[in-house]
């Protein structure tokens, strides 16, 4: 039984590292004979672009794709999220957090994904006052190591409390944070397989402990290499990643087939026949670790 699923989030247009992510999450599990559900995870709204979502669902039906069921959408999933936070909340595991973002991170040290929150929250007595304030709800995590063996990248490891502190889990203004979001999801959706960027590798032990906590199953993980530009920085938003061009679907695809070292593709008609191309040749085994710099 394999339900995999590609996740992006409409803060822009898909580009060259999105349809690297789609066809490695695509590919492996087709060539396992596997579902493959899209996910649309639009929970800040601050950050999104008007009409992302539905040009993001028009770009990978044209370059071929074909997922199983309906597209789910964050953003209608809200009682989801309230139930995970409740069943937390009731095994006296999280607690409101009323610091500003300002205070907090003055006197906080560097950790492996931002500052390490001090947990000045956790002990009532410390708390300040909530003065009509609506708190944040973070998640007490343990001092112990959290591990686990990705296909791409081997073993990777955190102790939560020295590499990210007590993380947020529904933010002070009301949205949901990611790391909630995304377990509750991959549970209830029933997702086995896990293939996705490396940047959100630091994400992984929040999101097991977070599964842990709410006895949902760890999902076996793969993190592919991150497109990155001649700077080292990883293609997104914020570094002008131009958008998929769909005047170019066939050299687009054969570029990230290059990238993931499957072998060079006959001449095909429809970029359908890349992706099935692409199935047929899979192999996660091959696929590099290290950060490739796109042309
Ligand atoms: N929505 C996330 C992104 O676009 C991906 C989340 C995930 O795959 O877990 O970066």
């Amino acid at each position: 039984m394999y339900i995999g699923r590609f996740a992006p989030s409409p803060t822009g247009l898909l580009h060259i590292g999105s349809l690297l992510t789609a066809l490695a999450s695509y590919a492996d599990a087709r060539a396992n004979g596997g579902k493959w559900l899209v996910r649309m995870e639009d929970l800040d709204p601050p950050r999104e672009m008007a009409g992302a979502d539905a040009h993001i669902l028009h770009t990978l039906e044209a370059f071929g794709f074909e997922w199983d069921g309906e597209v789910a959408y964050q953003s209608r999933r809200n009682g989801l999220y309230q139930e995970a936070l409740g069943r937390l909340k009731s095994e006296g595991l999280v607690y409101p957090c009323y610091c500003s973002r300002k205070d907090w991170q003055a006197a906080a040290t560097a950790g492996a994904d931002g500052f390490v929150y001090n947990g000045r929250c956790r002990v009532p007595a410390q708390r300040p006052e909530a003065n009509g304030k609506t708190p944040a709800w973070r998640i007490a995590v343990p001092d112990r190591i959290i591990g686990f063996q990705d296909e791409i990248v081997g073993y990777y490891a955190q102790n939560l409390a020295h590499d990210i502190g007590d993380f947020v889990l529904l933010r002070a203004d009301g949205f949901w944070a990611y790391q909630l979001a995304v377990v509750a999801d991959d549970a209830e959706q029933g997702i086995t397989h896990i293939v996705r960027g490396q940047d959100l590798l630091v994400s992984t032990p929040r999101q097991i402990y977070l599964q842990q906590c709410l006895g949902a199953n760890t999902p076996h993980y793969a993190h592919l290499p991150l497109l990155v530009n001649s700077l080292g920085q990883k293609w997104s938003k914020q570094t002008l990643a131009p958008a998929l061009d769909l005047n170019r679907r066939e050299a687009l695809l054969r570029q990230v087939m290059r990238y993931l070292n499957l072998p060079d593709a006959p001449e095909v008609d429809r970029p359908e026949e890349l992706l099935a191309w692409a199935v047929l040749h899979w192999e996660i085994r091959t696929i590099p670790c290290n950060d490739i710099v796109t042309e």
